[in-house]
C-alpha cells in the first residue's frame, strides 16, 4: 500500500503538455528513483508534489487520503521536503544556525537562543545517527557533510517523504558511500524517499523501485531488482521503431 500516490497528473505550460496523466506512487521505507531524459517532467512532477507549481489535472493521495497542495506550505503540512540541487546552507554559519536559525518557520519554535539551537540540533543529529558537531561552520564541512546537513534540515521539520534531486551531483565516490548508508537509515525509520538521478549505478545500489518519464507521459516502474541497464535505456529514448516514425 502507498504511503504517497499521484493519479493522473498533468500539465500544460502555454499550451504546451509536459505531464501527461502520469501516475506514481510511494511506499513507506521506500527509496523510488525518478529517471528520464532531460524535459521528461521529473522536476515538474516533483515540483507539483512540493506546491511549487499546481497541477491542470489529477489527484494526490497521502496514506489514501485526497490531499489539496496548492503552496509549499501545503507540502510541508503533508510532510512533504524536498532537498534541491542547490544548496541553501550558509557557510559562515555554524551547522545549529543553519538548520534552526536561519529558518523561515523559526516562529514556529518561540525565538530560540544560541543554546536551545544547538541543543536541539545535537537531539536531532543523534536520531539521525550523523556524526557532525552541531557548532561546526557548514564551510568547514565536506561536501558529503553538507550534504546531510542539507537533509538534516529538510528533516529537521516533521517529514514523511523526502525528495531528493541528484544528491550525488557533486559528491566523490567516498562522500556517496556515505550518503547511502545515511539513506539506508532513513529507509529503516521508515521515510519515503524519492530519488532523482539519471546514475543508473548508484540507483541500482540505493533504490527499490524505479519510474521512468518520456515526454512527459510514464512509460514503466520497474523493481529495481528485475531490470538491467538495457531495458532503461529503451525506456528512456523509446524504441528505434518510435524514432522511425518522429
Ligand atoms: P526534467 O526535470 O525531467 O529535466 P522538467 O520538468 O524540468 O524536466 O521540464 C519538462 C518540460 O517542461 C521541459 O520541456 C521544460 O522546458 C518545461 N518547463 C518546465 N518548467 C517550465 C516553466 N516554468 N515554464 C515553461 N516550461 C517549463
Ligand atoms: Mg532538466
Ligand atoms: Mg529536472
Amino acid at each position: 500500500k502507498p504511503m504517497l500516490s499521484m493519479k493522473n497528473i498533468s500539465k500544460a505550460f502555454n499550451g504546451i503538455t509536459v505531464l501527461d496523466s502520469v501516475d506514481f506512487s510511494v511506499k513507506k521505507g521506500e527509496v523510488h528513483a525518478l529517471m528520464g531524459g532531460n524535459g521528461a517532467g521529473k522536476s515538474t512532477l516533483m515540483k507539483i508534489l512540493t506546491g511549487v507549481y499546481s497541477a491542470d489535472q489529477g489527484e494526490i493521495y497521502i496514506d489514501d487520503q485526497l490531499v489539496e497542495i496548492k503552496n509549499t506550505d501545503d507540502a510541508r503540512k503533508n510532510y512533504i521536503s524536498m532537498i534541491f540541487q542547490e544548496f541553501s546552507l550558509i557557510p559562515t554559519l555554524t551547522v545549529a544556525q543553519n538548520i534552526f536559525l536561519t529558518r523561515e518557520d523559526k516562529t514556529s519554535f518561540g525565538l530560540l537562543n544560541d543554546k536551545e539551537c544547538v541543543e536541539k540540533t545535537r537531539k536531532l543529529l543523534q536520531e539521525l545517527e550523523v556524526d557532525i558537531d552541531p557548532n561546526e561552520l557548514v564551510g568547514n564541512l565536506g561536501v558529503g557533510y553538507w550534504q546531510m546537513t542539507e537533509i538534516a534540515k529538510a528533516l529537521s521539520q516533521e517529514t514523511k517523504i523526502l525528495v531528493m534531486d541528484e544528491p550525488t551531483a557533486s559528491l566523490t565516490k567516498k562522500e556517496t558511500k556515505i550518503l547511502f548508508s545515511f539513506i539506508n537509515q532513513l529507509k529503516s525509520k521508515g521515510y519515503a524517499i524519492i530519488y532523482i538521478s539519471h546514475r543508473m549505478d548508484e540507483i541500482l545500489e540505493i533504490c527499490d523501485r524505479i519510474t521512468i518519464l518520456r515526454d512527459g507521459k510514464h512509460v514503466a516502474t520497474e523493481d529495481c531488482k528485475q531490470i538491467d541497464l538495457d531495458m532503461v535505456i529503451q525506456y528512456i529514448v523509446g524504441s528505434s521503431m518510435d524514432k522511425a516514425f518522429e
